[in-house]
Formats: structure tokens, sequence, C-alpha cells
């Protein structure tokens, strides 16, 4: 374990096998082009809190800070309620505001927690954009912020939703089912996960998995994800799932009459610790790939280059373009690093299992709790001012960018 974590600090790819398998050895470099602020339309109040102010520590304190600033920004702020409350017995709340003009020909819909409990740093972001970006947006522009779209993986510390459901790829294969990875159920079973605790068990199996295909390979048929374990990893989940259904309804209403449309989708858990990539899922010879690439000046990463970011066959925001009729679609995601992974790779089969088969509020349930969600949410005032600073900066680009669109 020292090793990897020696390796990854060199940034060099790291091929040891761990029970776990699960999180890939890899830690990124990037060339962070275009770190300097350009100012483009957008303007930056000089009275603002503190960045960390934006930030929170749980899903309800997310929903009345990003309600708060958009009251002070006399935005009006739509509430859709989760079926289901958080631990406490809060409320679940999708908070959904729109920055600019009601029928601007031009939209920029960004996301928090499509992953559920990595939706802190995006909420944080959305909440300084509301409460920053009151005005002179670009002409014939506005932004629609939908604040913490599977709110009860922020308050129950999963990236899924309340039936494990993946959100981001339901979105992606909810009405194309893709084809089973026949190495998935080899890795399930394996996995074990109903017994992910049992002192019996061993690691034979998984290690003669991982000598066999390479850890890579294991990760990869993973990560794609599956349909047909509900109390599996990586559950695409059967037709629309909740925040899919709350999704496809706010772009119907919000994004009626749009002709650019483009998509910032905010994740956590891959990159340079801070920094955000930015991705786009759209064929890398496609034009809107080689759009992002242009308004990104090359600074993009393409999915597919490592086992943990898979290529998917379309972009999960496609589906715009079919419920929108006449509009046109690019889409990002913007994936903020936070540890390297090679350090915490059982934490993701560990937090299911204490969710799907255990209790996740017993002590060692909790304790495995806390560090799946600082790998996702690293809570420190210099990573959430980074996340800030940088998701204000892509916000910009992507702005600067659909004004020549
Ligand atoms: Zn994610």
């Amino acid at each position: 374990m020292l090793e990897d974590a020696r390796a990854a600090s060199k940034g060099q790819r790291s091929t040891s096998v761990s029970p776990g398998f699960l999180v890939p050895c890899v830690w990124l470099h990037s060339t962070h082009a275009n770190r300097s602020l350009p100012h483009v339309g957008v303007s930056i109040l000089a009275d603002s809190p503190p960045v960390r102010e934006y930030f929170s520590t749980n899903a309800s304190e997310a929903t009345t800070k990003f309600g708060a600033a958009c009251t002070a920004a006399k935005v009006p702020v739509e509430s859709i309620l989760h079926p289901l409350t958080a631990p406490d017995g809060s409320p679940l709340v999708v908070s959904i505001a729109r920055l600019g003009a009601l029928d601007a020909s031009r939209r920029l819909l960004v996301l928090s927690a499509v992953h559920g409990v990595e939706g802190f740093a995006g909420a944080g972001v959305q909440t300084g954009l509301a409460d920053q970006t009151r005005a002179l947006l670009p002409p014939d522009t506005s932004i629609i912020l939908v604040h913490l779209l599977n709110p009860w993986g922020v308050a129950w510390n999963r990236r899924e939703d309340h039936e494990n459901v993946d959100v981001f790829r339901n979105l992606l294969y909810h009405d194309h089912p893709s084809t089973p990875d026949p190495l998935f159920d080899e890795i399930d079973a394996a996995l074990d996960l109903p017994h992910w605790t049992d002192p019996a068990r061993n690691d034979d199996t998984r290690q003669a998995l991982a000598a066999r295909y390479g850890v890579d390979r294991l990760i990869a048929a993973v990560r794609r994800g599956q349909h047909h374990k509900p109390r599996g990893l990586s559950y695409h989940g059967q037709g629309r799932c909740w925040s899919t259904k709350v999704l496809h309804d706010v772009v119907d209403r919000y994004l009626a009459g749009a002709r650019r449309v483009a998509v910032i989708d905010t994740h956590t858990g891959f990159g340079p610790h801070g920094h955000g990539l930015v991705m786009s899922y759209d064929p890398p010879g496609s034009v809107q790939h080689q759009r992002v690439s242009r308004w990104m000046r090359g600074d993009l990463y393409t999915p597919g280059s490592d086992a943990d970011i898979p290529a998917h066959p379309r972009t999960p925001y496609g589906f715009i373009e079919n419920r929108i009729p006449g509009a046109e679609v690019t889409a990002t995601i913007l994936e903020y690093g936070t540890e390297p992974p090679e350090i915490t790779r059982d934490l993701f089969p560990a937090n299911a299992h204490y969710h799907l088969y255990g209790n996740p509020r017993s002590p060692e349930g909790l304790e495995v709790g806390v560090r799946y969600r600082r790998f996702l949410y690293p809570e420190t005032d210099p990573w959430k001012a980074a996340v800030w600073t940088r998701g204000l900066e892509v916000v910009t680009i992507v702005l600067r960018g659909m004004s020549d669109w």
C-alpha cells in the first residue's frame, strides 16, 4: 500500500493487486492550460462571503444555503421533494433555479449530485454561481442550476440512489440496456458483497481473477456497470429512476425553446487533488467533442483513457435533443480530484456492503462511511477554494464558447 502511494506521488502507474481492486491504481497529471480566469461577461461581486461558506456538511444545509443565495439574488427556486427523508428525518429536495432570461436561446445546465454524495462539490459551485453571477450574463444566455439531483445519495452517503441505481448510468442506459460484460458476474461472485466483513472469507478468488485478467480489466468491467443485479455494484436500474424522471421533467420545462444547450455535470473522485478535469463523453471524432476541445483549448480528458473512467457509447445528455426539438446539445463532465484512489480502493464495495447487506450505522459501517465520504468530499478549505475557482473558470469558459457557437 505504501509503495502504491509512493508510486502515485511520482505520477507512476501501479499495477499491484489488491483484494479490493475496484479503484484504479493511477494518478493523473494534467497540463492545466487556461488556469487564469477569463472575464467574458460574468459579473463577479466584490462583497461575496468566504468561499467556504458556499459548501455544506449535509444535504439540508446545502439546500438552505442554495435557497438563501438565490433569494438574495432575487432568483426564484423551485423545490421538488424526494419521497424519502434524510437520516435525521429532514426532507430531501432537488432545487432548480434559473439565472437569466426565460426565453434565452442559449442555456447552460449545471448539475450537482448525479452521483449522490459527490454532489457537495458541485452544490458549492452552484451556490457560488447564484451568489456571484446575478447579472450580466452574455446576451441571450441563461444558466439553469439543478441542485442535488440525487438528494438521497447526498444525505445517506452513497453515490447511488435509494434503489441502488447509479443515476449517471441510468441516464445513459435507461432506454438502451447495455450488453452485460460476462466478466461482471465473475467479479460479483468473487466480491461476495453480502459477506464482505465475514472473517472467514478469503481473497483467493479475487486474487486469482486479478492475476488472470489484470486489475484494469476488472475495474473496467465493474465501472461500466450492469442492469441485472439490483444489489450489485454500478447498477443501471430498470427503466427511468427517480432522478432521471426529475431531470427529464426539468429539461422539458426549463429548456423548451432553447437552440443551444450546454451541460456541466459535476463529479468528484478522479484526477489531481482539487483540480477539475473536463471530459466529453461524445465520441472523439464528433462535432460535440471537438467543440468542447476547442472551448477548453485542448485541455480535455477523454473517457476510456483509464479503467476508472470507461468510455460509454454516447453521452448521458443526448436525450435532451430528443426532448427539445431544434436544440443542439454539447455536454461536459467536470470531475474534481480528491485523494489518490489506490489508497481507498476497498471503500466502494465496503460502503455498498454496509448499505445493502449490513448496518451503515454500526461502528464499522460508520468508519467505512467516514473514509468513503472523505474520498468523495475532502472538505478542507483549500480544496473547496480550488473547487470553486475551477468551477467558475469552467463555467466562464463554456459561456464564452456558447457565445461563439
Ligand atoms: Zn461521479
